[in-house]
Parts: C-alpha cells; structure tokens; sequence
C-alpha cells in the first residue's frame, strides 16, 4: 500500500495565492533532517532549534536561481553559541550546532523554547554565488526572540517585504522507532503595486501613546494581506510536520476560497560538501607550526567534518608533500 503522503517528504512546494497577491513555499524535511539530527546526536532541545533553522534555511534558500549557497548562521549568548546552516542550490542542505551541554541542560523543560535556546545576538544570511560574483549578507539581531521573529524583522527592515513564516519540529513515534520531522511556511505579499506593501513601524518609538502623530505614523495595512496574515496565523505546528497533511492539503486548507496554485516541488536532500581535497585545501591555510601541532599520538592528523562528523585521517608526510607542491615551495 502506498503511504498518501509518499514522496512529500524532503521538498520545498512554491506557490501563489493571485487573489491575495501572496507567494510562498511550504517546505517538509523527513529523512533529511533526522538523518543529520541524529547523526549528530544533539540534545531534544538543541535538535529541535536547529530543525527550525534548517525548515527556515530550506524556505529561504530554495529561491535561488542560480548556482550557489545560501548560509544561516547564528551567534549568541544562549546556552546554543552558534548555529551554521548550508544550503547549496538547488537541493543539498547540511547543518551544525555550537551548543554548552551544561546550559541546556541546567534549562527547565518548559524553559526550552528557541528563543530562551539562543538568547541575544545576531542572525546572518548570507548568499554566495560563487568565486567570482557578489557575495549579499543581510544581518537582524537575536534580541530573546525565535526565528520567526527574526525572519519577519528581516524582511521588514531589509527587503521591505511583508512576510509571515511558521516553523515547527516534531519527533515521531512509529513502530517502536523516533524520528525528527520539520516543517515550514513561508507567505510573502508582493502586490505590483509597492504602495500597497506598507507596513505599521514595529515600535511607535518614543512618541507617547494617545499623541496624534502616532496613529499618522502608521499606514494601515492592504486588506489582501491582512486576509493573508490571518489565514497562515491559524497554521497549527502539527500541521507543519504531521506525515499525513501534506503540503498540498494545507496550502488547500488554507487558501482554497481564494485559490491557491501549487508549483513544481523541488526535492532536498542531506549531503555534505566536505571532501579530502577540502580538508586538504584548509590544512594549507594553517601554518607548518599549526599542522605539527595537530598529529596525534599515533602520529596522524585526525579530522572529523562538524557537518556530517565524516574523519580524515591524514598522514603529516603526505600532507605536507602535497600542501608543498601546490604551494610552491
Ligand atoms: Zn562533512
């Protein structure tokens, strides 16, 4: 028998609701991200941070048309230092996490939210097109908020783009087995108008409440978004990773009084870049000094991949023959 939602997993579903003026994707990553979640063997509550970052990198990296990468990463004071998330184009994601085992764990259950997770700090996106074109960073700061929070900032700040994201993780039970499943959506309103894409300030700012110049500060939002914010607010968390809603059913579920046009999905999948040519190319930005440091007491150079927690074992010998031919000296 045929599972309903078979190959629904591990894709990114675009689609456009045109009587709102809405775009977006809906991404559902199963086996992607439970492979690297478990490889990794984080705690819960650091796996499911990091399931929300890899959800949010799938729906915003999946939009490139070209070649490249897109790359989350975060830095904070929380118990999770640092957060690195790859998406290279058109389908590879991998994802690592920095975390202190003791903070996390020192937590209360009902403590364990992203935002407590991360603390204050700064998220940064950034996409690469390869060696010889441009290179964009967009940064918003972490200030105790989760990552939809600071996907809405920024995109009010930097792109002027009304956008609503959800995210959520789940681990499954089935026939004795667990495993992670993450889920996201993303809603953009892109009226060909841009008049009609204002946006209220976040924060009124210093003006006192009650003073006129307060209310004149906030341009009332177009009604097809409002509509558009309101339907994707009911979004459930379940239903972003239950096996059995898929993406189709949702978006349907959501927009079908408006009509809502689903795209080609685009498959992902789990894969690192890291190979011996790599790590032999990062041996050679160390200096000789570094490198000797690095040989173990069975007189190899040990290195394990942070992504996908592959080892290099490297003979120094080897190493330094070929660091030298290409170096030149
Ligand atoms: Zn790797």
């Amino acid at each position: 028998m045929t599972p309903p939602n078979e190959g629904a997993d591990d894709a990114v579903l675009p689609f456009a609701v045109e009587a709102l003026d809405c775009r977006g994707r809906a991404v559902r990553l199963g086996p992607a991200i439970d492979t690297i979640l478990h490889r990794h063997g984080y705690p819960d509550a650091v796996a499911r941070v990091l399931g929300e970052a890899a959800a949010l990198t799938v729906l915003l990296g999946s939009s490139l048309k070209f070649e490249g990468r897109f790359q989350l990463q975060t830095k904070s004071d929380g118990p999770i230092e640092m957060i690195v998330v790859d998406f290279d184009a058109p389908d590879r994601i991998r994802a690592t996490a920095r975390f202190d085992a003791e903070r996390v764990a020192a937590l209360d259950a009902g403590a364990r939210r992203t935002a407590n997770l991360l603390g204050n700090g700064h998220l940064a996106m950034t996409i690469d097109r390869g060696s010889d074109a441009s290179r964009y960073q967009g940064v918003v700061a972490l200030e105790g908020g989760d990552f939809e929070e600071a996907a809405h900032q920024y995109f009010r700040q930097s792109e002027q783009i009304p956008t609503r994201v959800r995210l959520a993780v789940a681990e499954q039970f089935e026939n004795g087995a667990r495993s992670y499943r993450a889920g996201g959506l993303l809603t953009q309103f892109l009226p060909v108008s841009p008049e009609r894409m204002r946006q209220p300030d976040l924060s009124p700012g210093d003006i006192p409440e009650g003073h006129p110049s307060r209310d004149m500060e906030e341009p009332a939002e177009d009604d097809a978004w409002v509509e558009a914010k309101a339907l994707v607010d009911t979004v459930e968390d379940h239903e972003l990773v239950d096996p059995n809603v898929s993406s189709e059913r949702l978006l349907y579920r959501l927009f079908h009084q408006r009509g809502v046009r689903v795209f080609e999905r685009q498959p992902v999948r789990e894969s690192c870049r890291c190979s011996q040519d790599r790590v032999m190319a990062m041996m050679g930005r160390f200096s000789r000094e570094d490198r000797a440091d690095m040989v173990g007491d069975d007189g190899q150079i040990r290195i394990t991949c942070e992504f996908c927690s592959r080892r290099y074992d490297l003979d120094p010998k080897t190493v330094e023959a070929e660091i030298g031919t290409e170096a030149g000296h």
